[in-house]
């Protein structure tokens, strides 16, 4: 066995961050404990001086925990990474330690709900200015990256239409100004794109989508530098409470075993689908970075290795088009989440965006007919079947 650092992927994946206890157990140990003892009342004054990396308490750090927290750092190739409860507990935890009354934030209009109600709602009512913009635009991020900002958020392919920000240009207009730069990297995955290789200073996930991968727990999670998780990101962690549970990231270690072989086959039944599909006469647009006919298809090649398990379409008939469509699928489920190992479909402008205004919806370009499809591993001809026969049903328009 060769040096960790020499591992590839599909070998980090399987062994990076175990730590077998004496008993030699070959799968990772599951710690469910809250707290730790000590041999002497020096060695815990000492341990809660920092003196002797001992663990003193699960809401700080947890063996379980740990392990995935490296084998997440070791995937995405940053130097540390902190686990969350949940994806949003690592976006706002991410921004939070950072961020003060004054501060400047600038984000792209394109995002999942949850962090679009943390920008416009809740960060403003402690005096952090934000700016949202259209992330595809790189005039809009030159304008309003030409005066300082704290913080510049962004996700990319972003959901649920799937539209891509260039991460490497607006890495670079941000550092000039002196902001920092958060990515939420949960559509592209770990393995399709690498954003602090592309400039970015941090990395999440909501690890409840493709790295669980089987629709059973949330979790989150916060990748970067050493120094910006120890002295900025920890202090803020530790005293808020973002800790996932032991159980979840036991679960989730052993969830990232196979992610490759899972990511890898949903993409290649997204793409199989897509072109399936696209010509259907009730489909009315299609978006998939990994197609020629998505706009940003270059820029996709470029920053990322892999396209996407997601796929969004427009159908004939705006919303009742939509409801018919997913009332007639036998097979796929209509559910919200995504990642999952079943295929999932959704109608965001009644779901997901439903508290968008429709202005804010047609700026981001969803519209009534659109349908978020999340690809799942079951026979892409089953899926195909059960997509066409829903199609013929909304056709009538
Ligand atoms: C699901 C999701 C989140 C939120 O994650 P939770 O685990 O549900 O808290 C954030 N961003 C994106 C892009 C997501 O898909």
């Amino acid at each position: 066995m060769g040096k960790s650092k020499d591992w590839h992927r599909d070998t980090a994946l399987i062994r990076s961050g175990i730590n077998r206890t004496g008993y030699q157990e070959t799968s990772e140990a599951l710690f469910m404990t809250s707290g730790y003892v000590y041999e002497t009342a020096e060695q815990a004054a000492a341990a809660f001086r920092g003196e002797t990396g001992n663990f003193v308490y699960s809401r700080y750090g947890n063996p379980t925990l740990l392990a995935l927290e490296q084998r997440l750092a070791k995937l995405e190739g940053s130097e540390a990474c902190r686990v969350c409860s949940t994806g949003m507990a690592a976006i706002f935890a991410s921004m939070a330690c950072q961020l003060s009354a004054g501060d400047r934030v600038v984000a792209s209009r394109a995002l999942f709900g949850a962090c679009h109600a943390i920008l416009t709602k809740i960060l403003p009512r402690w005096g952090v200015e934000v700016e949202l913009l259209d992330g595809r635009d790189l005039n809009a991020w030159k304008e309003a990256l030409a005066q300082p900002a704290k913080l510049v958020f962004f996700e990319t392919p972003s959901n649920p239409v799937l539209h891509l920000v260039d991460i490497e240009a607006v890495s670079a207009l941000a550092h000039a100004v002196g902001a920092k730069v958060i990515v939420d990297n949960v559509f592209a995955t770990p393995l399709y794109q690498s954003p602090l290789a592309l400039g970015a200073d941090i990395v999440t996930y909501s690890t409840t989508k493709h790295i669980d991968g089987h629709g059973r727990l949330l979790g989150g999670a916060v990748l970067g530098k050493t120094t910006f998780i120890e002295e900025v990101f920890l202090p803020f962690y530790r005293q808020t409470g973002a800790a996932m549970s032991a159980f979840n990231a036991w679960v989730m270690l052993k969830s990232l075993e196979t992610l490759a072989l899972r990511v890898e086959m949903q993409t290649k039944t997204a793409k199989q689908l897509t072109e399936n599909i696209k010509h259907h006469p009730a489909v009315l647009s299609l978006s998939y970075p990994g197609d020629r006919s998505h706009p940003q298809h270059e820029l996709a090649s470029r920053q990322m290795s892999g396209s996407s398990t997601l796929i969004a379409f427009e159908v004939m008939g705006g919303k009742t088009g939509a409801f018919q469509f997913l009332n007639a699928l036998r097979l796929i489920d209509i559910s919200n989440n995504l990642g999952d190992s079943k295929t999932l479909a959704c109608h965001p402008s009644s779901t997901t965006h439903m508290n968008l205004s429709e202005d804010e919806r047609q700026a981001l370009e969803i519209n009534e007919g659109h349908i978020r499809l999340s690809v799942g591993l079951e026979h892409a001809d089953d899926l195909t079947a059960d997509i066409q026969q829903a199609l013929d049903v909304c056709r009538g328009f």
